[in-house]
């Protein structure tokens, strides 16, 4: 039989490791910042069209290649970084495996301008799927810029793939905040479709943080700092109150790389068991310094994921210097948490007065509790419900006034609250358990619903406007909510990009932590976004019903169970939570029987 092994031709070989490196336009995005990075740059410039579908641009004042290295480095495994298999063990770059350039060329259309600082001219490479078009001089400022246009033109399935624009760039600017967040020493600034998105100046860790999250944002962290002999630990933790419900705001750091580590996640999310509710996650933006031999970046392609030979350590000295700065410090539970290995822990400062945590179950108010049963709102039963209402409608063992029709929900029996979460009371055929959350969520949703499709607003108007800061990504995400929540009575003007003034909002809505109550639904709207709600107006009732809704452990009183009840019945589709739970169960007096 004759040979059938072919070495693959190069083209095709980087297509295939294209796959790998280059899956999205958030990851050719990566690679190019990293590379901006490592080549020493101190001012960065990204700019996407299209979510970087048609066009990825970073520009860089960095060292510059020469003119035959602007050829070599679209070779595969063409790095300056490492020389021999050692190097791998202490690498400080960011790259090193020498595909990042030789992927993304092989699946766009590239041009890349690049100059050293010792030359007057520098060199332009234009290059398509692997393929040199050109190569020229060029007048250009020292650094790098490199243009990747049409990514994936040559593979329609991978663009096919991509998700829309929304998507993508959000996935992009995650990518970018990982980058700027570890090099707040560097400028970069940030253009999507003609709009600066960011433009962040150099400066310290917290104030990269302000510059991406919004000003306010220091007012919620606490400093940590520990350093020991395997780790330093430095950075920001989130206070307990404003643990979110998305693991949004959560960046480990090592050695100025982004890493996902869910060991060590973990370590910091015990340091708040007790202090935050189930299902919310603190903020975190921790730096860890870790001697590059003592670690293993090697093991993803993308090098996300690291491993550690000093794990345990590591983890326990997170866990500590969060608890630290939460004041939930205990020397003791950390020593017997790992009684072999010997810690030096940094005695607190002198004048180190640990911040009594503060700790709010319920931040969000209870709205029996103030609005009493005066809805503005009413919302009309539809005609099928009254067969409905024939089985689940609680009776009344005693009739006050058994002359008058009876009142389908005053129950006159008490309903009883069980575990602050289930409100159980009796009907004429049974029993009926109510999930008050989900009931709530049901109540509010249609409320809200009905609320945005009136034309006249029942807002109240602020004593003091509110003003609040938002994040580029969330302050777009509320521009584009606006109409919505103008709808729904909230009346919030624009004072800068990300500045909001809120001078009124929905009657059933408090003004105390409005900036949160906002943050909430913009997280929850940008995951039901992802999810399954295309419909806007719905989205953002559902938000502020799911924001708004009495919390899981809040033990209700008999008339605000009643009246919970009162209006669960009254809902268009009393037996299901808008996001789709069931909302109580009813059992009859047959079930009942049955069991016994
Ligand atoms: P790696 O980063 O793993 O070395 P890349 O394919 O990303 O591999 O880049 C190949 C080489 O091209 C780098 O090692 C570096 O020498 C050079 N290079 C890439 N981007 C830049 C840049 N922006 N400025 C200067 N040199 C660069
Ligand atoms: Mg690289």
């Amino acid at each position: 039989m004759s040979d059938i092994i072919n070495i693959l031709p190069d083209s095709v070989a980087n297509q295939i490791a294209a796959g790998e490196v280059v899956d999205r336009p958030a990851s050719a995005v990566k690679e190019l910042l990293e590379n901006a990075m490592d080549a020493g740059a101190t001012e960065i410039c990204l700019i996407v069209k299209d979510a970087g579908r048609t066009l990825i641009q970073v520009v860089d004042n960095g060292c510059g290649m020469s003119d035959s290295d602007a050829l070599v480095c679209f070779e595969r495994h063409a790095t300056s970084k490492i020389r021999k298999a050692d190097d791998l063990f202490a690498i400080r770059t960011m790259g090193f495996r020498g595909e990042a350039l030789a992927s993304i060329a092989a699946v766009a259309q590239v041009e890349m301008k690049t100059r050293q600082h010792e030359n007057k001219l520098g060199t332009q490479v234009i290059i398509e799927g692997s393929e040199v078009k050109e190569q020229s001089p060029c007048m250009c400022s020292v650094g790098t810029s490199i243009a990747v246009k049409n990514l994936f033109f040559n593979i329609p399935a991978r663009r096919n793939f991509l998700k829309k624009d929304s998507v993508e760039l959000s996935h992009i600017e995650e990518t970018f905040k990982r980058i700027a967040l570890a090099n707040y020493g560097v400028a970069f600034s940030f253009h999507s479709n003609g709009r600066l998105l960011y433009d962040l100046k150099p400066g310290n860790f917290a104030q990269r943080i302000a510059g991406i999250f919004g000003l306010n944002f220091n007012e919620r962290l606490y400093h940590i700092e520990e350093h020991t002999e395997p780790v330093s630990v430095r950075g920001y933790v989130g206070k307990a109150e404003y643990a979110k419900r998305a693991r949004g705001e959560q960046y480990l750091f090592v050695n100025n790389r982004y890493i996902k580590h869910p060991g060590l996640s973990a370590a910091i999310e015990r340091a708040y068991s007790e202090l935050i509710p189930d299902h919310t996650y603190p903020a975190y933006f921790i730096l860890l310094d870790v001697d590059p031999q003592r670690m293993d970046v090697n093991i993803h392609p993308t090098k996300t994921e690291v491993r550690f030979i000093d794990e345990s350590v590591i983890f326990a000295v997170l866990r500590a210097a969060t608890k630290k700065a939460l004041g939930q410090f205990s020397l003791a539970n950390e020593l017997e948490f790992n009684p072999s290995t010997e810690i030096d822990f940094t005695p607190a400062k002198r004048d180190y007065i640990p911040e009594t945590p503060k700790v709010s179950f319920n931040p969000n108010y209870n709205p029996f509790r103030s609005s009493g049963t005066d809805h503005n709102v009413s919302v009309s039963k539809k005609p099928s419900l009254e067969s409905f209402f024939d089985t689940v409608v609680p009776e009344m063992t005693e009739p006050l006034m058994p002359e008058k029709p009876v009142e389908p929900v005053a129950s006159a029996a008490v309903p009883i609250n069980y575990q602050g979460r289930y409100i159980i009371t009796t009907l004429k055929s049974g029993i009926v358990v109510i999930d008050q959350r989900r009931a709530h969520e049901r109540i509010l949703y249609e409320r809200f619903l009905a609320a945005s499709e009136e034309k006249e607003k029942h807002a109240q108007q602020l004593l003091f406007p509110v003003t609040c800061v938002f994040n580029a990504s969330e302050s777009e995400i509320l521009n584009e909510m606006m109409p919505e929540l103008r709808r729904l009575g909230f009346v919030i003007e624009t004072l800068s990009t990300n500045t909001f003034v809120v001078t009124a909002t929905p009657n059933d809505i408090k003004d105390n932590g409005i900036q949160q109550l906002l943050e909430q639904i913009i997280d929850e709207y940008r995951s039901n976004m992802l999810q399954k709600f295309s419909d806007r107006d719905k989205n953002i009732c559902l938000s502020l019903a799911r924001q708004m809704a009495v919390r899981v452990g809040t033990v209700l009183k008999p008339e605000e169970m009643q009246q919970l009840i009162a209006d669960l019945f009254s809902c268009q589709a009393p037996d299901m939570s808008p996001s789709g739970k069931r909302t109580m169960i009813v059992l009859s007096e047959k079930d009942i029987d049955d069991k016994f």
